[in-house]
């Protein structure tokens, strides 16, 4: 009796034991390798950065493919120090900025593409950078409708970007504890009210968003999608692998279980015809455990996944759920601070499952 006890104090001591030996890998999660003059979502690692966190993950780490870690993790011997990079959403700079550095170091990484990219669709949020941060000019008072409600913003001396617009305009992000300018405070508000909302909302807010600017269809510009035929040309070279990640990029929570079907079984076909090859792995649009439920990870295993990423910062050991997989976030770091980051993202962690 008094064993038994002893053994059932010992338990969270025990636990703590066995995670500290076990072998972690970490799954880091990008989304572009550019520098350009603004970067509200804070999606962007320069390109000298990307170069300097291979470099380092090739001499201290072991870069290993999300196919190899969801092998590894099957067969039980997930090896330790292993770093996985993926992409989310599919920008080109994936295939023009970050391949060529991944070849130079032997490294592989996947991109989880969005069905709408396929079809040539912006994101909503990089169609508002594009009128609130970057438009020379914007009318002084800023008015839409989304869903029947009327919003308007003043945006004062604003509504003209002056050439004099310094580090302060163009370094603001949603992380940023305050608005610089009324544009910056129109773009944090417009994205809290766009991000949960659906995408036949989000295109009608744009559409409203352009008319009342007096901008016309989205430039092509830099920003710019994989096209269908470069991710066929990727898929078939290998350093690029490809996974889905919804046709509409939204929460999926917000959505009845039908419509979550819809958007990861139509986005999972898009990219299988645009790459020419079956889609394996899964990747949650926004990926906090606030952003999915229980039954979303039910529809990627019924969908035919092997593998589905999360957005939570943690390790992956022999006990993570294969359909939530934690992913770390990574930002624009110089070599020094990401290899502090790095290290940090190996110590065990609990990780947040989703909510009910
Ligand atoms: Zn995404």
């Amino acid at each position: 009796m008094r064993l038994k006890s002893v053994f059932r104090r010992a338990r969270p001591f025990l636990r703590t034991v066995r995670m500290a030996f076990r072998s972690r890998a970490v799954i880091l999660l990008y989304h572009r390798v550019a520098a350009p003059q603004a970067d509200p979502l804070l999606l962007c690692a320069s390109p000298a950065h990307f170069e300097q966190h291979l470099a380092l993950i090739q001499k201290e780490y072991t870069p290993l493919s999300l196919a190899d870690l969801a092998a590894a993790h099957a067969a039980g011997r997930i090896p330790d120090r292993a770093v996985v990079i993926t992409f989310d959403d599919g920008y080109a700079d994936n295939l023009h900025a970050a391949a060529p550095i991944l070849r130079r170091y032997g490294a592989r990484a996947t991109v989880f593409v969005a069905g709408a990219c396929l079809e040539g669709k912006p994101f909503f949020y990089d169609e508002m950078e594009e009128i609130l941060l970057l438009a020379p000019r914007l009318p002084r008072t800023l008015r839409i409708t989304i869903d029947g409600a009327a919003r308007a913003w003043d945006l004062a001396d604003w509504a003209r970007l002056p050439k004099t617009a310094d580090e302060t305009y163009w370094k603001w992000n949603l992380e940023s504890a305050s608005d610089p300018t009324p544009r910056h405070r129109c773009y944090r508000e417009l994205f809290g009210l766009l991000r949960g909302a659906s995408a036949a909302t989000r295109s009608r807010a744009i559409a409203a968003l352009r008319k009342a600017a007096a901008i016309g269809a989205a430039s092509p510009g830099a920003k710019r999608w994989m096209t269908r035929a470069e991710i066929r040309r990727a898929a078939k070279e290998g350093t690029l692998e490809f996974g889905a990640h919804t046709r509409n990029h939204p929460a999926l929570n917000k959505l009845a279980i039908e419509d979550q079907r819809e958007e990861i079984v139509s986005g999972k076909r898009m990219l299988e015809s645009a790459a020419g090859m079956p889609v394996r792995a899964f990747a949650y649009p926004y990926g906090s455990p606030w952003d999915v439920s229980p039954t979303t990870l039910r529809l990627a295993r019924e969908a035919g996944f092997c593998a589905a990423c999360a957005n939570t910062p943690a390790p992956v050991d022999s006990e993570s759920d294969l359909f939530w997989l934690p992913r770390c976030l990574v930002r624009d770091w110089d070599g020094e601070e990401f290899a502090r980051r790095l290290s940090a993202f190996f110590e065990p962690r609990a990780d947040i499952p989703p909510q009910g």
